[in-house]
Parts: structure tokens; sequence; C-alpha cells
């Protein structure tokens, strides 16, 4: 019976210890394993290791059945099976006891955090669920993957905490996100089956995130936002290949990236469909009046209006870039233009100003700076001609993303001065009606475009006008103007 028991207490101990995966150790000096062994269903390290990896001492009072380990000077002493450690004279409690197994001494993993670091006086964080061990002042932000699969697309969102700059490097086949950072505290998901990212991965070096995308992903969308002051979120949308573009059959070889250029279309000979970008949406909130009006909102009760009056009264096609309250980047925008060929580009906002007595309404179209001119005259140079898919006789020219505005800065400027024309004469204007500034959304647009301040939110005066469906009304009915004005310039 006795030995009976014997066996079954040598055998439970025998089973309840088992190597476990390592910790990996985070400091200044670079990243290294930490064996651990798991006793009871717990993380343990023994402390030779903990002597190992962190230049500590140990020496074991046998008759005592204690052990001091010896950090800075400082003294740690552990008893065998006791949970309170006592640190430079300080009690510090554990989850678990000390042990002792086969003459070495283990101690869970928590007392690295919980007495080693008060030896040392470093910062010592245990991220148990990345097996991390922080050590001193590393930057690891936690980072959780997220893959929310639609229709069309894929959504990548990083929950980043603290906020973490990102960079995105599109390589082939995959996106590595790099952050400003040590290494990363990171948790990756699931992936769902679809067709745009294979798996979200730690990256080749510490503090990279690898994307391996999908054979249905063409291009990608990032959007980058502060949930709150702790925190950062990036989202990568992995789109597919536009299908109302044409095709190219091969990469232009005087094209530095086939992604940035564009179809051109040549100079506008008529107005048959419109693109009006309603500014903003959803966190990208713009502009913000004292009684709480949002830029993101009227642009886009605006931008409606002048829809709905455009096709009852003119009968053309016209698409807005967002139809609801979410995130788009400028140069999607520009694109979404340019995809469904548009004649005329229409970006709507509101604006504020430092002064509150600041008001009335602005036009403006892209600036051109000398660059922009030569830039204007490469593209004229590099611009390419590919046969159409089909084997038929039509060419697609391509130019470069960032010239697309250039080519069409003359009939811009004539579209600016007809919409300054007619708000004129139905709202107030700033006494600086026209001008020209380095709008982003507007560098890509192919077409004539131009954007629209609608009034100041910062004005509280025009704050209250914005916001009433009169005001909306007369704005719209103001572009209308311009755009049958400008009809007439294009065709005459
Ligand atoms: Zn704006």
């Amino acid at each position: 019976m006795a030995v009976a028991a014997l066996l079954l207490v040598a055998g439970l101990s025998y089973l309840a210890s088992a190597q476990a995966p390592p910790i990996t150790i985070v400091s200044r000096e670079g990243r290294k394993p930490l064996p651990v062994t798991a006793i009871n269903n717990q993380d343990y390290i023994s402390v030779d290791d903990v002597n190992t990896a962190f230049l500590t001492t140990s020496r074991e009072d046998r008759l005592a059945g204690g052990l001091t380990i010896t950090a800075r000077g400082r003294s740690i002493v552990l008893t065998e099976n006791q949970n309170v450690v006592s640190v430079a004279g300080r009690l510090v409690t554990l989850p678990a006891p000390p042990v002792r197994r086969d003459g070495r001494w283990f101690v869970p993993a928590d007392f690295l955090p919980r007495a080693l670091a008060v030896a040392l006086d470093t910062r010592i964080d245990l991220r148990r669920p990345a097996r991390l061990l922080i050590v001193g002042d590393v930057r690891v932000p936690r980072v959780v993957a997220r893959v929310d699969a639609g229709a069309n697309n894929v959504a990548v969102t990083l929950d980043i905490t603290p906020n973490t700059e990102t960079r995105i490097n599109a390589q082939p086949g995959r996106l590595i996100v790099q952050f400003d950072a040590d290494a990363l505290d990171l948790s990756v998901p699931l992936v769902p089956t679809q067709g745009f990212v294979q798996s979200v991965s730690p990256g080749d070096t510490p503090s990279t995130v690898v994307l391996t995308l999908g054979p249905r992903y063409a291009s990608n969308r990032v959007t980058t936002t502060q949930p709150d002051a702790g925190s950062g979120r990036v989202i990568i949308d992995l789109l597919p290949a536009t299908t109302d573009v044409a095709p190219t059959p091969a990469a232009p070889a005087a094209a530095p990236d086939t992604r940035l250029t564009i179809p051109t279309q040549g100079p506008s000979t008529g107005l048959r469909t419109v693109v009006i970008d309603p500014g903003h949406g959803c966190d990208q909130l713009g502009t913000q009046g004292s009684k709480g009006t949002l830029e993101k909102e009227i642009t886009l009760s605006v931008s409606r209006r002048l829809r709905t009056l455009i096709e009852s009264r003119l009968g053309l096609k016209v698409f807005l870039t967002r139809e609801d309250d979410r995130t788009m980047e400028p140069d999607d925008r520009s694109a979404f233009a340019n995809n469904h060929r548009a004649d005329v580009f229409l970006s709507i906002h509101a604006n504020s100003a430092v002064r509150p007595s600041v008001k009335g309404a602005e036009v403006y179209y892209l600036t051109v700076e000398r660059a922009d001119a030569e830039a204007r005259k490469r593209a004229e140079e590099t611009a390419t001609t590919l046969p159409a898919l089909g084997g038929g006789s039509r060419a697609i020219d391509l130019i470069l993303w960032e010239t697309a505005q250039a080519r069409y800065l003359e009939q811009s400027a004539t579209l600016a001065g007809l919409i300054e024309q007619s708000l004129r004469a139905r709202v107030g204007m700033s006494p600086r009606a026209v001008q020209q500034a380095p709008f982003r959304v507007l560098v890509g647009a192919n077409m004539p475009a131009a954007l629209v301040e609608i009034g100041y939110l910062s004005n509280a005066e025009q704050e209250a006008q914005l916001t009433t469906a009169a005001y909306q009304d007369q704005v719209a009915q103001a572009l209308l103007d311009a755009l049958i004005k400008f009809r007439d310039f294009l065709e005459h």
C-alpha cells in the first residue's frame, strides 16, 4: 500500500512537469529565448536560466531550505514551497511557490516581473499570450489583428496599443507592415477562406507583420485612425481589380509603378458623367462647428441634393464617391472618378478658420508649381500607348497619376470660375473666392476638377446656415447652374 502510494505520487509529479514553449526575452540587447518548464500547469523558469539571462547569482542554504538570489547587490530570499519571497527586505507574493526538482530550483514566471524587476530596478513586463518578457525601456506595442471578409474586398484591421507609427511596403505577393517598435506583442487571427489574403503572420523581423496575398488581390487602401488617445488603428482594405477600367495587357515600360497609372481620355468634349465627392467621412470628421455640426455630414447632404438636381434636370450620369459615412483616401476618390470616366469631378467641403468672423464660399483648383509644369511636360513625353485587349486598333494611353490633373488645369480654371459666378448669385462669397491650392484629392483626377468650400463652419452664422435645407439647396442649385454653363463651354 505504502509502495503503491509512493509510486502514484512519483508518477503524478513526473506527469505534472514538462517542457513548455520558451518565453522570448525582448530587451535593448535583442531577443533571446528563456526555457520554460510546466509544473502543475504553470510556467516555471529554472533559477540557473534566470542567472544566465539576467547575470544574477544564487546560493542555496540546504539547512534552512532556502535559496538567495543576488541581483545588483540586492538579495531575493526564496523558501521552498512558500509563495512569499523577500526582495531586499520587502515581501512579495507569487501566484505559485518556488519548487526544488532534482537538485534544481524553479521559480514561477511571475517571479520575473514581481520580484526580479524590483531587485534589478528595471521594468519587466510579462505578456503571457504572446509569451514575451519585455525588459527595460523597449517599445513593444500590443497589436491585435482582425480580418473581415466582405463580398468584394477584405479588410485587415490592426489595433495598436500604444499608438505606433506604421509603414506599409508592397512586395510581390505580400504586404509588409513595418512598426516603429523594437518588437510586437502580436495576436494574429484565423483568416477566413477568401481570395484576398492567405495569412496574417509575424514578419521576418521582430517589428513587422506580413500579409500573404491571394489571387483576387489587386490593390490596397490604407486608413489610419486613432480610436482613443492611447491606441491607434490601421485598416488595410484589400481590393480586387476594378472591372470598369479596361485591363492593361502589360506594364508600360516608361511608368515606374503601374498601379499609379491611369488611362487617359483626352480633353473633355462633352458632359455625360459627373462624379461628386462628399468630403471626409466616418472618423475623418473634417471640420466641426461650435454647435457640433460635422463637415462630413454637410458635404454628404449637399452632394445628394446636387445629384438629384443633375439627374432630374440634365439627365446626366452622376456618381458619389461615397454614399454613406465611410472613410476614403483622397487618391481613391479621384481614382473613383477616373474609373467612372467622369467628365467633371467636384469635391465638396466646408471650411474653418481661426478667426470666427471669416465666412463665405470658396472655389479651388489645383496649384501649378514649376515642378508640376515640368511633370506635365514629362507626362506628355512618356505617355505610353498600349494595344487594347481583343485585338482592336483602339489604344489606351497611360500617364502617371501625379500628372493627371496637370493636363486639365485650363479647363479646371474655367470650371472654377463658372462655379464662382454661379455661387455668387445665390450665397455669400469669401473675399478670395477662387484660389489655387495643392489639394491631394484633385491631383489624380483625370478630368476637369474643382473643390468647393461651401462656407465656414467656424463662423456661427454660417454654421446655422449650412445645416438648413434652404442653404444646401441654394448651393446645389448654384453648382447645377455652373455645370450647365460648363457643358456649353465644352461643346462650343
Ligand atoms: Zn474638408
